[in-house]
This record gives C-alpha cells, sequence and structure tokens, in this order.
C-alpha cells in the first residue's frame, strides 16, 4: 500500500530544548497510526509538523508521495485539542458555517449520522458535554472528506463511556479507509485502535511497530497473580515473586502452571492472569512511566 506520510530526519529545536531529535516513520494509506508518549514527549510538535502548522528546523515530510505543499493540505482534516468556536451558534450553524469555507464540503446529514450528532443537533455548542464536543469536533475535521485525518489527544478528560463511544466512531471512520494519525496518552487507546504505533520518548522513537507485534517481541509469556493469602500454611513449589499482597509467577505455560499450583492444593480464587501491555513496553524500554 502507498504511504500516505513519509518522515526522514525530522528535527525541531525550540532555542537550546530539541523537542523532536532525528526521527524517521513512514505511515501506509488506511493505516491509524498512534505517537504515544508522556507529556514533554514531543508528540504535538511532531503533529503540528506534520500539519503543515509549525516548520521542523530540518528533515523531509512527504504527503502523498510528494514534498508537503498547501494544496495537499486540502485532503487533511484536523482534529485540534483546543479549537475556538464562534459563541451563539447551535451545533447545526457551526457546521453549515464550515461547510460553507469548502467547494465540495462533506453533507452535514452524513457527518451528523456518522458522529451522532442528531440529539444535540439545535444545542448552543457552548453546552455540550465533553463528549458530544470532541463528536462535534470530529465532524468538523471531516467536513472537507480528507483522506487523512488528524487527532490530537481527541479523548483527555472524557469519561470512560464516551472515550468508548469514541473509539466506535474512529473505527467507523477507519472502515471509510481514511488514514488517522492520533496522539494519545491513554496505551488501551492505542492497543484498540491503532494497526501502528510509535512511542517517543525526549524527543526520540524508542519503538515502532504493530501493537502486538511489539509486545510478542518484548515480552513472553504470562503473569499469574495469587493472592498471598491463598499460600498461608502451604509450600509452593515453583518460582515466583512475593508481592506485599499477592505472589507473581511468569509462565509461558498457562494450563500447566495452573494444573501444577492446583495439584500443590493451591486455591486459586483471586487469581489474576495478565499479559504486558504498552505501559509495561514504555517503562521496559525507558525506565521510566508513562504517567508520573
Ligand atoms: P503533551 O502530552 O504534554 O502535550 P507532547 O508530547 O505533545 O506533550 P510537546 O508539546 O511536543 O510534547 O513538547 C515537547 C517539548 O517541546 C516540551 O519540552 C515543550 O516544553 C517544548 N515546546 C513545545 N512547544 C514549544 C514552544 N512553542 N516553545 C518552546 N518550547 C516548546
Amino acid at each position: 500500500m502507498a504511504d500516505v506520510i513519509a518522515v526522514r530526519a525530522l528535527v525541531k529545536k525550540y532555542g537550546p530544548l530539541t523537542a523532536v531529535d532525528g526521527i524517521n516513520f513512514n505511515i501506509a494509506e488506511g493505516c491509524c497510526f498512534g505517537l504515544l508518549g508522556p507529556n514533554g514527549a514531543g508528540k504535538t510538535t511532531t503533529i503540528e509538523m506534520l500539519e503543515g502548522i509549525i516548520k521542523p528546523t530540518s528533515g523531509h515530510i512527504s504527503l502523498f508521495g510528494q514534498t508537503a505543499t498547501k494544496a495537499l493540505y486540502r485532503r487533511v482534516g484536523i482534529q485540534f485539542q483546543h479549537t475556538a468556536l464562534p459563541d451563539y451558534l447551535s451545533v447545526a450553524e457551526i457546521l453549515r458555517l464550515f461547510a460553507s469555507f469548502y467547494e465540495q464540503p462533506t453533507a452535514i446529514a452524513d457527518l451528523i449520522a456518522l458522529c451522532s450528532l442528531g440529539e444535540f443537533i439545535g444545542q448552543d455548542a457552548r453546552k455540550l458535554s465533553g463528549g458530544q464536543r470532541q463528536r462535534m469536533l470530529l465532524a468538523l475535521a471531516l467536513i472537507n472528506d480528507p483522506d487523512l485525518l488528524f487527532l490530537d489527544e481527541p479523548t483527555t478528560g472524557l469519561d470512560p463511556q464516551a472515550r468508548r463511544n469514541f473509539w466506535d466512531l474512529i473505527g467507523s471512520i477507519k472502515a471509510q479507509g481514511r488514514t488517522i494519525v492520533l496522539t494519545t496518552h491513554y496505551m488501551d487507546e492505542a492497543q484498540i485502535l491503532c494497526d501502528e504505533i510509535a512511542i517517543l520518548d525526549q524527543g526520540e522513537i524508542v519503538a515502532r511497530g504493530a501493537p502486538t507485534d511489539l509486545l510478542a517481541e518484548h515480552f513472553r509469556g504470562v503473569l499469574v497473580q495469587i493472592p498471598s493469602e491463598n499460600l498461608a500454611g502451604k509450600r509452593l513449589d515453583m518460582a515466583f515473586v512475593a508481592r506485599p499482597d499477592w505472589i507473581e509467577i511468569r509462565t509461558e505455560q498457562v494450563d500447566s502452571t495452573l494444573q501444577q499450583l492446583m495439584a500443590q492444593g493451591i486455591p486459586l480464587a483471586g487469581m489474576q492472569v495478565k499479559s504486558a501491555n504498552l505501559d509495561d513496553l514504555f517503562l521496559k524500554l525507558t525506565g521510566h512511566a508513562l504517567r508520573g
């Protein structure tokens, strides 16, 4: 599949600070690509260079196979973290206003259906809930029927249900074949939505690939956690690590580990089996946790 974005040796310096330090990646057509990393890692700086909002200090960005030019940005939609909207307008009026900026806007009825705006379409846009506002901003980002869509931390501050609704919506947009570039702090979000991710730390990419491939490459097996009280008065004959409230057994053969535990008379009540996730990967690669 053709690359929609190709980034080579991209650098952004702010005075003495190197916010983005020579990164490289490609994003294939139809891919949902996640840029992940802690606060200050360089995600927004990177995405703003891709969006043409700020100029790189050095390096090269190509869009749709060509050096990025203004004309190419007609094929791009952007959902910003913060968007100033005109006061006193309803959602419908804002959609109509934004549609008037384009020669061939997406049909407003289609956007209302796709982004489930129907129940609050007549409402003053200042009075929307966080989730409703994000759905409206996404509809605005789609108004020029873009082939490439940028979403900058689209679910930050939403409650869990609103986040899940938003994930469904992004799934529908992906199914339309659009390419999506997403920044997020939420690793679960990236694992669910992204075909490929790049993890940024201090302006550098520390890991890049499909989430499942990255996890398989860096972690073997699962962790079985058993409450410590289950071992009271018993002797466990296998390797384990004692934590304050539970013991941990690392294994690549869960079935046989559980059979051995039962054979040794260890109750399994309260047991948890955990696979490594992207938070664990970040910790392993950088030595510090993603969230402070
Ligand atoms: P967050 O998740 O908090 O939004 P981020 O990963 O998006 O963080 P950036 O906003 O890209 O990180 O910032 C990367 C670094 O560049 C930070 O150290 C930040 O303070 C710095 N920086 C960003 N914009 C500017 C600017 N306009 N002038 C000076 N320094 C900046």
